[in-house]
């Protein structure tokens, strides 16, 4: 299939009340488990790259091994910059190919986010290059950016219809008391602000944090509007323990495309179980 951006996919979605999972991938063997997953069930996803992970690879070669997966692939697969805060970081993935940004400027007050969102949408939008924006402030830590217990807030559904009504972006991404990181208890979700900006808005809407949620609270989320569910976490700990677990137990075996395998299947099964929990499989169609 031709790269897709994140519009048709996400719109589909929020009509049939399922979500696209976004998984944030780190290497060529764990873009290749979400493909290939996505592919198995019939669903369409997003890969999703880290700031960091650009910087660590650079754009070249990830947007290589991105085309080699997802041309060929069956299901629609965008590919999408992850909370990023750094113009010069989404221009180059916009040259390389990315079809999909989002730009993070919410720790900037009110107004100079929704310029630096604005000029984004600009830069992507003739492109055909989608747009995801946010506002409030997500608790947890997620690549370069910490946001602390006391510093966190959710998104204001006035500034959030405002926002929405003057970025028009494709997809929005409100602080909605979701974290990033592990769950330390039960996270307090505030599903009538979600139920709110959903109806005021009418923009698909990104749910963060989606590590460590109950299948209800992702149900409930899906079903107020979430269209996009990131799953970064609990992939940076299957790309650990598949290649570890595999190692552990077999401590005299020096044989690293062994361990690779394992780290491949762990992935895909972490893919394979939130695909079927958001209800995209089968949905590529
Ligand atoms: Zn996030």
């Amino acid at each position: 299939m031709p790269l897709e951006n994140m519009k048709a996919m996400l719109g589909k979605a929020k009509e049939g009340k399922y979500a696209i999972g976004a998984f944030n991938i780190l290497d060529y063997n764990s873009m290749k488990a979400v493909v290939q997953a996505a592919e198995e069930l019939n669903a369409p996803v997003i890969v999703q790259t880290s700031v960091k992970t650009v910087k660590f690879w650079g754009a070249g070669p990830m947007i290589a091994w991105f085309r080699e997966l997802a041309e060929p692939a069956k299901v629609p697969v965008a590919i999408h910059l992850d909370h990023c805060k750094e113009m010069d970081v989404i221009k180059e993935c916009i040259e390389h190919g990315w079809t999909s940004v989002m730009i993070d400027a919410s720790s900037k007050p009110f107004e100079e986010n929704l310029a630096l969102s604005r000029q984004v949408v600009e830069m992507a939008r003739p492109k055909g290059i989608t747009v995801e924006a946010e506002l409030g402030a997500i608790v947890g830590v997620e690549d370069d950016i910490h946001v602390k217990e006391q510093d966190s807030h959710l998104a204001d559904l006035q500034q959030s219809v405002e926002f929405c009504s003057k970025i028009k972006p494709d997809c929005f991404a409100p602080a909605i008391g979701t974290a990033h990181g592990i769950y330390k208890g039960e996270p307090k979700i505030a599903f009538d602000l979600l139920k709110e900006i959903t109806e005021k808005t009418n923009v698909p809407i990104a749910l963060h944090g989606g590590t460590g949620l109950s299948q209800e609270v992702f149900k409930r989320c899906i079903k107020l509007g979430c269209a996009k569910v990131n799953i970064s976490t609990q992939l940076k700990y299957a790309f650990i323990d598949g290649f570890t677990e595999y190692h552990n137990n077999n401590p005299q075996e020096y044989n690293p495309l062994k361990e690779l395998a394992a780290q491949y299947h762990k992935l895909k099964e972490a893919v394979t179980e939130n695909i079927n929990l958001f209800g995209s499989e089968g949905k590529a169609d």
